[in-house]
């Protein structure tokens, strides 16, 4: 990897900093002889600098800080601190996974063919609004001239200020779309139009690769069962503090990325799937305070039953026939049952946590590839089932 940031370098002299606080633009660069080393060069160090990344203090605290494009580490050799401010978060991202991955033991392939000193050519966004073109590279803005482009399949939109992605996009033949490092509305009336996109029946038939990385996602929006034939999702370093355990019902998945999120376990319905590389590294699947967004639910159920109930048969009904509507056509009172629905594991009905026992066992991921963190190779990561709790009801349907 090669980028431009600004970096700030810092000597420790015992408990001190020395050195000007002001960041100096800079090219960064990783280079791999027989070490890694972090190199950068700048007007302060015009010949380049390098540091070898071994020699990177591990701080947790440290890594943290790249949810908001910087990034600090410390090296015991030279003494010194560099701090980097990263305009993209997407790259921020980037980097520090690279760092990380290469300060516990990776084999992380590195670009032989980087030159510093190109870097302008290299960077340059493809912009041109060829309205042939089948691949297009965006960064910064949306332009609403590429809603004329009907032969496009590949659109990245890749650190886009306050990302609003327009209806129409749906209808053109889309097989790849990258939006990460992009910014996601705030206003609740933007966040909740900002998936009408998916239910165009074109995208929704084309679209096999969606790339999400970097975007702030707290939730997995439920849109995402409309793209049917979706092979790769890509959601690393968002807020996902679980998968709904409707991603099961995507039959093609086959590529599942979603390392450095707080992922407590998984739904078990993505073990049937044909999941063949997936990346949980970096989770909280360690954590010995399990946080389980099925039972925090059924501990807050306040609804007067009968009401409820109602509510409950209008959703599975939704479920099972799943029309591809806009959010805003199903009443607000149901969308978040799309965090909570899941299959039971034995008759395969929809089911709620209202009706079901939620328990968790640990197994090994049945992806041909997975990265995973060191420790979860003996026993596997937590998976979340949900089994009906009227046993004879359940049996009575099973499958
Ligand atoms: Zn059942």
């Amino acid at each position: 990897m090669l980028f431009q940031c600004g970096v700030n370098v810092r000597r420790i002299r015992g408990d001190r900093m020395i050195g000007p606080d002001d960041f100096i633009t800079s090219t960064v660069w990783i280079k791999k002889e027989n070490s890694y080393y972090l190199c950068l060069k700048n007007s302060i160090y015009p010949n380049g600098k390098a540091y070898r990344i071994t020699y990177v203090t591990m701080d947790p605290l440290f890594f943290s800080l790249c949810k908001w494009s910087k990034i600090v580490f410390e090296f015991k050799k030279p003494r010194e601190i560099l701090y980097f401010e990263i305009e993209s978060k997407r790259l921020a991202y980037v980097f520090c996974r690279t760092m990380r991955d290469i300060m516990i033991g990776k084999n992380v392939i590195i670009d032989t063919n980087q030159n510093p000193d190109a870097l302008h050519a290299n960077n340059a966004a493809i912009d041109n609004f060829d309205l042939n073109a089948t691949e297009l590279k965006v960064v910064d803005n949306f332009d609403n001239r590429i809603l004329n482009m009907k032969c496009l399949s590949t659109l990245v939109l890749e650190d886009c200020k306050s990302l609003v992605l327009p209806e129409e996009i749906g209808h053109l033949p889309i097989k790849s779309l990258n939006i990460s490092g992009s910014e996601m509305p705030t206003s609740q009336h933007a966040k909740d139009i900002y998936w009408n996109w998916t239910s165009k029946p074109t995208i929704s038939g084309t679209l096999t690769t969606l790339k999400m990385d970097s975007i702030g996602l707290t939730r997995l929006p439920f849109e995402i069962l409309y793209m049917k034939n979706l092979q790769t999702l890509s959601i690393n370093n968002n807020q996902l503090e679980y998968l709904p355990h409707f991603i099961g019902e995507l039959a093609y998945l086959k590529n599942l990325f979603v390392a450095d999120n707080m992922l407590v376990y998984f739904p078990h319905c993505l073990s049937f799937g044909t999941i063949a590389e997936i990346d949980i590294i970096y989770n909280c699947f360690h954590s010995t305070e399990l946080y389980d967004h099925l039972i925090t639910y059924k501990e807050n159920i306040k609804e007067p039953t009968d009401f409820k109930l109602l509510k409950h048969i209008a959703f599975f009904n939704l479920m099972d026939n799943l029309p591809q509507l806009k959010r805003q056509d199903i009443p607000r009172s149901l969308w978040e049952y799309f965090n909570y629905v899941g299959r039971c594991t034995i008759c395969w009905r929809w089911t709620l946590p209202d009706y079901c026992n939620i328990t968790c066992i640990k197994f090994w991921p049945l992806g041909e590839k997975t990265n995973m963190a060191l420790h979860l190779f003996d026993e596997g990561p937590t998976w979340q089932l949900m089994n009906c709790t009227d046993k004879n009801d359940c049996e009575a349907h099973e499958k």
